[in-house]
């Protein structure tokens, strides 16, 4: 396997992945559900006269982003062992009195909040809201407020073109990601990793009634993304997707020595 990253931005990462399957590639997306961030678990409400059931605001306090400690693997992995501390369990408060609208700046505690500016309700003058939340380490595959990144991947484009090329430069003009020129008298592609296998490109020279372009999907080379949503950064969430793999691999090793 050859992983190359091809570009990183501040939550968004893109690797050229040589030399596996779409099985490896697919567990490496899968895997990111299972890797374990901080998110409002548990809301004790002391005094809620807004219009919004209880539910509807524990809700949202769940949805919002908390910076999560890196490295932890799940709550019973942490140093405390399941016990609850401060990598991977925290207590918030709320409390706000109308007319206004609250905001995730208006919680109260460890500084974990990611995104200040999200609205979480509005307050009509002399309405209170008064609560504690309980914020705990948990994983995507129990409840999509976990997780902790977008992850998709795609094959690798190979473009072979034939003799067939009058370079009408119809291919040029479809390709919507402008990734197709002339280069002396062939056709070229600028950056082979962008191109998300549209076929456009295919499908006007086809319309010129050629057949000069042939695209595969790469069976073993993929272009993975990750795109954080904000509590790990995205190196943290390839490497705790790495870690986990690892693992699961240690404890399949276990089972089959078990049963051999
Ligand atoms: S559309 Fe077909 S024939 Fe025209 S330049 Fe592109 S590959 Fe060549
Ligand atoms: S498949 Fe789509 S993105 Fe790729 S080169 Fe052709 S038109 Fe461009
Ligand atoms: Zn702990």
């Amino acid at each position: 396997m050859d992983i190359k990253l091809l570009n990183e931005e501040k939550d968004k990462a893109t690797y050229l992945i040589k030399g596996i399957d779409t099985n490896l590639a697919n567990s490496l997306r899968r895997t990111a559900q299972e890797v374990p961030t901080l998110a409002i678990d548990e809301v004790e409400f002391i005094k809620n006269d807004s219009a919004l059931f209880d539910e509807i605001i524990a809700h949202r306090l769940g949805l919002l982003t908390l910076k999560t400690e890196k490295g932890i693997l799940s709550r019973d992995e942490c140093s405390c062992k399941g016990k609850g501390c401060s990598k991977c369990t925290s207590v918030l408060k709320l409390k706000a009195e109308g007319p206004r609208t609250v905001y995730a700046s208006d919680i109260k505690g460890k500084d974990i909040i990611v995104y200040k500016k999200t609205p979480l309700l509005i307050l009509t003058k002399g309405q209170e809201l008064e609560l504690n939340a309980y914020a705990r380490i948990g994983i995507g595959k129990e409840h999509s407020k976990f997780s902790p990144a977008l992850v998709y991947f795609r094959p690798l484009a190979q473009i072979d073109f034939s003799k067939e090329c009058d370079l009408c430069n119809a291919c040029v003009d479809a390709c919507p990601l402008h990734l197709l020129s002339f280069q002396g008298k062939e056709v070229s592609v600028s950056d082979i990793n962008s191109c998300d296998l549209c076929n456009a490109c295919v499908d006007a020279c086809n319309k010129k009634g050629k057949n000069a372009i042939s695209i595969k999907p790469s069976k073993e080379d993929f272009v993975f993304v990750i795109e954080s949503f904000g509590q790990l950064s995205v190196r943290e969430i390839f490497t705790g997707i790495c870690r986990i793999i690892e693992k699961h691999l240690k404890e399949l090793d276990k089972k089959i020595a078990k049963v051999l």
